[in-house]
């Protein structure tokens, strides 16, 4: 387990102690990938940063980083985006790369972002060792957090995409990779993966986005842009997964109760 140093402050509000499990990624979004049958109560972390799968049975949290009264506050955040990954009521955009989600609350769900990679950052659970912003855009994040500031579309600018599977095959997408760090034209960002064949592009750069992912940015129309990516078996994405799920399998039928899978630091 964690050792909780005496003297370590809440990361966001610097007055408290951290007094709680502050789960990296909020329960509500885990129970949306939660109940397939294959993987009933288990949640396996697979990442590019990681040699091997880490189990965590009831998600990654960290007791060394918020206090309860900050953990509430970026957990309104997280129920945008729990909110926000159930949709279904998604129309066509003339586009026909695209569709569109109207009444989003888009500081709240831009707020979730911010807050989980920001998250990702502090703690140091292996599983998101992917995710490391520096001092400066982790200390502009807690303000922004702190003061509710979502900033502008050209602050940690969203972009929000999403795979499609066809009907027969959706229990293959009740997977969720861990947040890792991009570049896109030479712009720093964090691919953010969240349930329902999502993922987002947060930028982490002072150089805005190019014309036009900075036009459908998150906060940039009155409605929400969800640019189709296709379906997720032809993605890299499924395949870093299957790769990590089936070579879990073998292990877990070698040592099914094996403590050490549970790793903690
Ligand atoms: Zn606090």
């Amino acid at each position: 387990m964690e050792q909780v140093s005496d003297r370590a402050l809440c990361r966001l509000c610097q007055i408290n102690q951290p007094n709680i499990k502050a789960h990296i990624m909020a329960e509500g979004l885990m129970k949306l990938i939660h109940g397939q049958p294959k993987y009933d109560g288990r949640f396996i972390m697979v990442g590019k940063e990681l040699k091997k799968p880490v189990r965590r049975p009831t998600g990654s949290y960290d007791r060394t980083i918020l206090c309860s009264t900050c953990d509430n506050k970026l957990g309104e955040y997280d129920l945008a985006a729990i909110e926000f990954c159930q949709r279904a009521d998604f129309k066509p955009h003339p586009s026909g790369v695209a569709s569109t989600l109207s009444d989003v609350d888009h500081t709240k769900l831009k707020l979730f972002a911010m807050s989980y990679i920001w998250r990702a950052s502090i703690t140091s659970l292996s599983e998101y060792d992917g995710v490391s912003l520096g001092e400066r855009h982790e200390s502009k994040i807690a303000d922004m957090l702190r003061n509710s500031d979502a900033g502008n579309v050209d602050d940690y600018s969203v972009v929000i995409s999403r795979f499609t599977l066809p009907e027969e095959r959706t229990t293959w997408g009740m997977h969720v990779l861990n947040p890792v760090t991009n570049r896109l034209d030479g712009i720093n960002l964090v691919d953010v993966y969240l349930p329902n064949l999502y993922k987002w592009k947060v930028k982490v750069d002072s150089r805005p986005f190019k014309k036009e992912l900075r036009k459908i940015s998150l906060g940039a129309l009155n409605e929400v842009l969800v640019l189709n990516m296709g379906d997720y078996t032809e993605s890299k994405e499924f395949t870093i997964m299957h790769a990590a799920i089936m070579g879990d399998k073998k292990r877990v039928k070698q040592k099914v109760n094996d403590k050490s899978l549970l790793t903690s630091r």
